[in-house]
């Protein structure tokens, strides 16, 4: 079974489509997919509604969240999407993205780039992110890549252009996400290219607030870092997962990169206790 439990459509910062991308999911041979767009539910249903025969599909979200001052992101799959505390902190944090976005656009804007908000709204078709703006800059010719837009230059995190949005407490998020019948995983823990990443103690607290999984592997950890995350799962009884994190033509990794082995998705799909169940057509 090949099982890849992390991408983006364009109801967050992907290029796809969600109904394109369940369609490419299974040309590229993939039996189970995860949709896990940032902040947000608006995609399931056209995924849903798309679903190729013998392909399932896992519904869930990226959360984004804060520890130690320090971004980082928790998967959270299969949960209830009614689930009035969840979804009120999805819908305000999407709600600090537009504010957020629309302040970057003017700086970037008050700068003589060219980039407006009204541009970047357009970019975006749900979540608000830095992907859109950066597709602005590209748009002006003043970047190549949505990669380069992140450098220090422009809307990396130590960039003149950078405005910081709401994010969650991650051990708060762990728990709200199992409040909701949900399954949490650990998002690139050791994801260092990004920016500062957390320490062991943080994974060993998210443990102990119900988290059930750490990815693994992923394009941004090298191999000393899966290794180093394979010992901490191990110790802390936590389910390993491996991903493509794919974004469409926003970052060059490809569907299926990565993958999750089958007796890991099998424990990850035990721990989910809101009945919202895997989807098949
Ligand atoms: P935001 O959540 O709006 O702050 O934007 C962060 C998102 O931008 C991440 O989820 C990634 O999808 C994307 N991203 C972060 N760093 C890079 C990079 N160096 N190149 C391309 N995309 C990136
Ligand atoms: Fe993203
Ligand atoms: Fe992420
Ligand atoms: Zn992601």
């Amino acid at each position: 079974m090949l099982i890849d439990l992390h991408t983006h459509s364009t109801a967050s910062d992907g290029t796809t489509p969600p109904a394109e991308l369940v369609r490419q999911a299974r040309d590229e041979g993939l039996d189970v997919i995860a949709l896990t767009d940032h902040d947000t539910t608006a995609g399931w249903a056209a995924a849903a509604g798309a679903l190729p025969a013998g392909l399932s599909l896992v519904r869930g979200a990226e959360i984004s969240c804060v520890r130690d001052g320090i971004s980082l992101h928790l998967l959270a799959y299969l949960f209830d999407p009614e689930d009035a505390a969840l979804t009120g902190k999805l819908q305000e944090m999407r709600d600090s993205r537009v504010r957020r976005g629309e302040r970057m656009s003017q700086l970037l804007e008050a700068a003589g780039t060219g980039v407006t908000w009204a541009r970047v709204r357009e970019l975006a078709g749900g979540t608000v992110g830095r992907p859109h703006v950066a597709q602005a800059l590209i748009e002006q010719g003043l970047v190549a890549t949505v990669s380069e837009a992140f450098s220090n230059q422009w809307i990396g995190a130590d960039g003149p252009y950078y405005v910081a949005k709401m994010e969650l407490d991650v051990l708060d998020a762990v728990r709200l996400v199992t409040g909701a019948g949900g399954v949490a995983v650990f998002a690139h823990p050791a994801a260092s290219k990004r920016g500062r990443t957390v320490g062991d103690d943080v994974l060993a607290d998210m443990a102990a607030a119900g988290l059930a999984g750490v990815e693994v592997d992923h394009v941004d950890h090298g191999e000393q870092a899966r290794v180093h995350l394979r010992g901490l799962a191990a110790e802390l009884g936590l389910l390993m997962t491996g991903s493509s994190d794919f974004h469409g033509t926003n970052k060059t990794v490809r569907l299926a990169a990565y993958t999750t082995a089958q007796e890991q998705y099998e424990r990850l799909v035990a721990q989910a206790t809101s009945g919202t169940g895997v989807l098949t057509a």
